[in-house]
């Protein structure tokens, strides 16, 4: 179809970008323009009649008043062909306070059952697998771990007793030895979009608790919920696959003059897994021959999930604030690089 044939020309990385209300209108926005080919003009909303006016281009750019139902639209490709045995990793990039979590979890951010792209992912699959149900007959299992300084955490223990914070420390499976990078993660079997609603919420509590217990906030981690979707058919012949949404930490530059120790070491950590992120997704976008997944968890992780058949998304988020302007494009930068 018309969807493969462009995801096979772009080497099957797509990119868009997402633009949160203004919440001050005070001093403007950074926005300029927003064409319906994917391009998108900002300019500092201080100094507009002194700047330069920027473009880039993406796939798509959603602005302020698009819903999570339009962006979905655009996604639903993606979710099928995880059904139809792609792997396909979907990720929220952008400073904190951007929109991530908004994004992929609702408007609460995870805490109840408002829809973000997680939520109606996971509708489809099951949805999927239901009408398909005389033809396949899938099994859905579920992880969620973070990534916290180069530390990969299970949140979805059940051991809930606080001497255990911080939780259980999880060693990666060298690819493709294993059916899944986090053999030792808790994985559970799901059979509707509500068990797995649940389990982002046990999710989303260690996630804070931990990050309490740590005394560091949970912005500065990597969320990654894996779906693993197992079908077999009538005639035994077996498909194997995962969806991966990944809630990244604030993309967000710390001033090295003012924060020292943790805070520092924790926005290196984060500078640098993002960096290799960026670094493998162009090296794929530009079908380099050695991908660097080996340079952070996070892409070791994912490995099985970004180049070869399988698809990604990103999708960039900016905040259109005057004091933001520096981070805006520095993610749009990020975001043009990897598309
Ligand atoms: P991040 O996860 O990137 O740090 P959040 O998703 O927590 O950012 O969003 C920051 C704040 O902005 C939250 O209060 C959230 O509800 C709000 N927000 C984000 N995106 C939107 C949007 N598209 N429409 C309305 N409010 C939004
Ligand atoms: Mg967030």
């Amino acid at each position: 179809d018309l969807y493969n044939t462009v995801q096979d020309l772009k080497g099957n990385i797509r990119v868009y970008c997402r633009i949160r209300p203004l919440f001050d209108a005070g001093e403007g926005s950074a926005v300029d323009f927003i064409g319906d080919d994917g391009s998108l003009v900002v300019v500092d909303p201080l100094k507009p009649h002194r700047e330069a006016r920027k473009i880039f281009h993406f796939n798509r750019v959603f602005g302020p008043i698009a819903t999570l139902e339009e962006i979905f639209k655009d996604t639903q490709p993606l979710i099928r062909s995880v059904m139809d045995g792609y792997n396909v990793c979907i990720f929220a990039y952008g400073q904190t306070g951007s929109g991530k979590t908004y994004t992929m979890c609702g408007p609460s951010g995870g805490t109840s059952n408002d829809a973000g792209i997680n939520h109606l992912a996971l509708n489809d699959l099951f949805h999927i697998s239901c009408s398909r149900k005389d033809l396949m007959n899938y099994v859905v299992e579920v992880q969620m771990v973070e990534v916290y300084n180069e530390q990969v955490r299970d949140l979805l223990t059940d051991d809930f007793s606080a001497a255990k914070y911080p939780f259980k420390l999880l060693f990666l499976a060298a690819y493709p030895n294993h059916t899944s990078s986090l053999p030792d993660a808790k994985t559970y079997v799901v059979n509707s979009t509500v068990d797995v609603l649940n389990l982002m919420k046990l999710g989303e509590m260690n996630r804070v608790a931990c990050s309490t217990a740590m005394n560091n906030q949970s912005s500065r981690s990597h969320s990654i919920l894996t779906v693993h979707v197992r079908g077999k058919d009538s005639t035994g012949n077996t498909i194997r696959s995962c969806l991966h949404l990944v809630d990244l930490a604030g993309s967000e530059r710390v001033d090295k003059s003012e924060v020292t120790g943790d805070r520092l070491k924790e926005a290196q950590y984060i500078n640098r897994s993002l960096s290799c992120l960026g670094d493998v997704i162009a090296a794929l976008a530009q079908k380099n021959s050695h991908i660097p997944y080996r340079n952070s968890k996070l892409t070791q992780i994912l490995q099985s999930s970004l180049g070869g058949h399988a698809k990604t998304l990103m999708i960039a988020h900016i905040s259109p604030e005057a004091v933001s302007y520096g981070e805006t494009l520095s993610t749009l930068k990020f975001a043009q690089r990897v598309s």
